[in-house]
């Protein structure tokens, strides 16, 4: 009955265990906790049954609580990175709970006692750093951003590289939703750490919470000025951040309480920083995010990476000059020199065919330093981390070379350029921390530094003895195994070894009746056709074996540790290094691209000329090649100096407008971000924003219309852009009715030659808006070339000078497939329409819009005759009849019909 009792109280009671579990617990609300037991993390609870269902892992029980079974599940800690990945996908953010002593230790303080656990790590969408967790050639930013009079403050780092950014943008009311969404949008934070009062507004927490993977809300004091510039002094080590920049105080207080997030959730480790560095507005040019979304550079408009720019013009071979890439691309430039430098690096490897082939050959073997080293310093590495970066240090003399000799290879030789020079001494030297890596580290490497045997035999004499110690006890024990089986006359006695009870010999149970009547063998355990003994010897043995296991595990970790100390005293050597290749990985692949698709050098100046001679677009093209469809037909766009500024580009569906359109906004987004473009010659007036207005897209979770979200964008342009911009737009207005369309289309034309006076190119259906061209200087006018033969049009993909005479609508409407009375029907109304509108001068266009015409000749159409049969079934009202008059009108329906026949 007392046992009865006891045990009801357990079950009331929490254990020890379970005790220690609850503290934790409850000290990390809003994470997942990951407690460590044995070769497990498990979670219980609430966190058991979450898990489960987002893993798909079996949910099982583990003892009892307030007398309810504890729910529970777990996944091996080897193999955890999948599962975490998982939880953090799906918007998780998990801690992680680990014995902090050894069981002896905690054995020591009695002989219930447990081990103590703590928190070692907080996991969260935008702190993660093991490679499988994240993408190589994708920065993973966390954002914080800060808002204090008028001023928003951002900051972002990546804990897996060390990059650490800030930006200041001054807002109002009535821009901040559109900077904040296009900060998220450039930037593709996985996370962003945000104060309580900035998501009082319910638009802003509503753009923070869908615009990116994770938010953590902190309350306003932690963002406070005077101890957010004191984390960032102590992280830095320095006295004043005006070194690294000049700071306004939203963007320390961004950066700060960044720093600090970073460091509660690493538990106190801070990642190795690169400098903190202030981006301006006045080094970047502007794109916004329809712009962004439109011309699918990083992104397709599905979402994917698919059919984007990036994706075309990749050709990078390692992970930082892929993130490099990302970068760039993301964030053009509207400065000459930088852009200049760029594209000199991109020349050398164009002219320099046999150093261009030989880097990337060689860059093949570069691995990723940057987020190596972020482990190492976060606690988090390996020695496969320290080899990585030895190996690919050790490239450094060979890449130098190459770009020396095969300089002067080709018949006249290409001069090294001043930036290829800088990144070429950034590689630096590396020969003293290669030797000492390459000396240490053996040639198999496991992924851990606790499961040992990674350093190299020779490299410590300590080792070396302590090794020699182990393979003669090993030794021992094969030759006690070999005693055993004389003495006893098993041949099938082993000595083997296992985790739970370690050294053991084993027989068959056939052959165990003989050593359980000897007094030398001591019976450990039966098993499945086999018996366990041991012996004093073998206990010995086992003790000796182990203390040189453990020996010969703790002086590899101390020289794991040495050796992490070394790699971190080069860490900015190292850094600047990978730098370099990055930007050598960037300049060889955007010029062997170059070479293949024969782009060109674009010629950049401070005028505002745009003259594109025989451009091509770069995804198109290479999809139509891939595709082996017919090739690209390059077009031309030449825009004079605050002349023929403004394009208006008439031509019927199907022929090349929109394809057009993108294809210069992108030539004038590669040639600012520095790279060659796919086209014969390319000068251009350096643009500070872009606007892309392309094709009708819905917001409806945002509960806007087609035709609300094309005005929306359409009003960007109009306020924001201005001499140096270039702007696209692709049909506006179709969104409404036409005539209104129309009127707001000739409404933007005027203001963007009279007011923006930008450079433009227009694309409409609306022919009427040729007439324009008698008013305003600087419009000119062009199509696209069809030409019809036998009755079929052909589109010539071919920009030309001059207005289209028509759309061909419905023969796109008839490629498309409608029905061919659909197709016949709308030629006659066409034919109509087309008579009533002929002789109309331009004033008439303008003064009393021709569509009112058309809307007049549409609403006399033909009237469409109706069936007896019909005209019947239109005048009953069904609620209002009984049953029975229902039936009576169905037998009268019946009727006319027979009689209609
Ligand atoms: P709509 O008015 O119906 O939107 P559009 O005039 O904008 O049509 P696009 O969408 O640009 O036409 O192009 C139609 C098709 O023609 C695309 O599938 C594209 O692949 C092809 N195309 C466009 N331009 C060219 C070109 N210069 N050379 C070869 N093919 C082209």
């Amino acid at each position: 009955m007392a046992e009865k009792k006891s045990e009801n109280q357990s079950d009331i009671k929490a254990t020890p265990l379970l005790a220690q579990y609850l503290k934790l617990r409850e000290e990390y609300p809003d994470y997942l906790l990951f407690f460590r037991l044995g070769d497990f993390y498990e979670l219980f609870f609430e966190d058991a049954r979450t898990a489960s269902k987002v893993l798909d892992i079996a949910l099982t029980k583990r003892g009892k609580y307030k007398g309810e079974d504890v729910p529970m599940c777990g996944v091996p800690f080897h193999a955890c990175e999948s599962y975490l990945a998982k939880l953090v996908h799906f918007g998780y953010k998990i801690a992680i709970c680990e014995q902090t002593e050894d069981p002896k230790e905690a054995k020591k303080r009695g002989y219930k006692s447990i081990v103590n656990r703590e928190v070692v790590r907080l996991v969260t969408a935008g702190t993660l750093t093991e490679d499988p967790l994240l993408e190589a050639k994708a920065n993973n930013f966390l954002l914080s951003i800060n808002k204090f009079a008028g001023v928003l403050g951002a900051a972002w780092m990546d804990i897996s590289t060390g990059e650490f950014y800030t930006q200041e943008f001054k807002i109002g009311e009535e821009n901040e939703i559109a900077l904040l969404s296009m900060l998220l949008m450039r930037l593709m934070p996985s996370e962003i750490l945000v104060p309580e009062s900035h998501i009082a507004n319910k638009a802003v927490y509503n753009l923070l919470h869908n615009g990116c993977g994770q938010m953590t809300v902190w309350p306003d004091e932690r963002f406070n000025p005077l101890s957010t510039k004191k984390r960032l002094l102590s992280v830095y080590g320095v006295d004043t951040l005006t070194a690294f920049g000049d700071f306004v105080t939203t963007e320390v207080c961004a950066a700060g309480a960044l720093a600090e997030y970073v460091e509660i959730s690493q538990k106190g480790k801070m990642p190795l920083l690169q400098r903190l560095t202030k981006l301006t507005n006045t080094t970047a040019m502007e794109i916004d995010n329809a712009t962004r979304r439109s011309l699918e550079l990083t992104r397709s408009m599905k979402g994917t990476n698919e059919a984007t720019l990036l994706k075309t013009i990749d050709r990078t071979l390692t992970s930082g000059g892929g993130r490099l890439l990302v970068s760039r691309l993301s964030t053009p430039l509207k400065e000459r020199g930088l852009i200049e430098s760029r594209l000199d690096m991109i020349e050398f490897f164009v002219k320099c065919k046999e150093a261009r082939g030989e880097v990337r050959a060689l860059l093949r073997e570069v691995l990723d330093m940057e987020r190596a080293l972020a482990r190492l310093t976060l606690g988090r590495g390996g020695p496969r981390d320290l080899q990585n970066i030895n190996r690919t240090l050790e490239l450094v003399p060979a890449l130098r070379n190459i770009i020396h000799f095969k300089a002067k290879v080709p018949v006249v030789e290409v001069a090294i350029p001043p930036v290829l020079q800088a990144a070429m001494s950034n590689l630096g030297e590396h020969g003293s921390l290669n030797a000492k890596l390459n000396s240490a580290l053996a040639d198999d490497l496991p992924y851990l530094s606790r499961d040992g045997n990674f350093v190299r035999d020779g490299y410590s004499a300590a080792l070396d003895s302590m090794r020699e110690l182990k393979t003669n006890s090993q030794k021992v024990i094969a030759e006690l195994q070999a005693r055993y089986t004389k003495e006893t006359d098993i041949a099938t006695l082993r000595i083997k070894y296992n985790n739970v009870i370690g050294y053991f010999i084993e027989v068959p149970t056939k052959a165990a009746e003989q050593l359980l009547k000897d007094p030398n063998f001591i019976f450990r355990q039966s098993v499945l056709n086999a018996v366990r003994f041991t012996t004093t010897e073998l206990t010995e043995m086992e003790d000796r074996i182990r203390s040189a296991d453990e020996k010969c595990l703790a002086l590899e970790l101390e020289i794991y540790g040495d050796l992490v100390m070394s790699v971190q005293a080069s860490a900015k050597d190292i850094i600047k290094a990978a730098q370099a290749f990055a930007e050598i990985d960037v300049a060889a692949g955007l010029a062997d691209l170059a070479v293949q698709y024969n782009y060109c050098r674009p010629i950049l100046d401070e005028g505002t000329a745009f003259e594109i001679i025989e451009g091509r677009h770069p995804v198109v093209e290479q999809f139509l090649q891939s595709e082996s469809k017919a090739s690209f037909v390059a077009n031309d766009c030449v825009m004079g100096e605050n002349d023929n500024n403004l394009w208006l580009l008439t031509g019927p569906n199907m022929a090349g407008k929109s394809t057009f359109l993108r294809q210069n906004a992108i030539i004038a987004i590669m040639a600012q971000m520095g790279s060659f473009v796919p086209a014969k010659s390319a000068h251009i007036g350096l643009i500070n924003k872009i606007f892309s207005r392309v094709g009708a897209a819905d917001d409806l979770a945002r509960g806007q219309s087609t035709f609300m979200v094309e005005m929306i964008e359409t009003a960007a342009i109009l306020n924001q852009a201005d001499e140096r911009s270039f702007v696209i737009l692709d049909e506006i207005g179709r969104g409404t009715a036409t005539f209104d369309g129309l009127s707001i289309a000739w409404a933007v034309v005027e203001y963007l030659h009279n007011t923006n006076r930008c450079r433009t190119i227009f694309a409409t259906h609306y022919h009427e808006l040729t007439a324009l061209k008698e008013k305003l200087t600087h419009l000119s006018l062009h199509c696209m070339r069809v030409k019809e033969f036998n009755g079929e049009v052909v589109f010539m993909h071919e920009v030309g000078d001059g207005a289209a005479d028509r759309s061909y609508g419905i023969h796109v409407a008839q490629i498309a497939g409608l029905p061919p009375k659909v197709i016949k029907r709308a030629k006659g109304i066409l034919q109509n329409l087309e008579n009533q509108n002929k002789g109309m001068s331009p004033d008439e266009a303008q003064g009393m819009l021709p569509l009112f015409c058309y809307a007049r000749e549409a609403t006399e159409e033909p009237e469409v005759k109706i069936s007896a049969l019909e005209e019947a079934l239109q005048k009953i009202c069904p609620d209002e009849l009984s049953p029975r008059e229902a039936l009576t009108k169905i037998y009268e329906l019946k009727k006319i019909a027979q009689e209609n026949l």
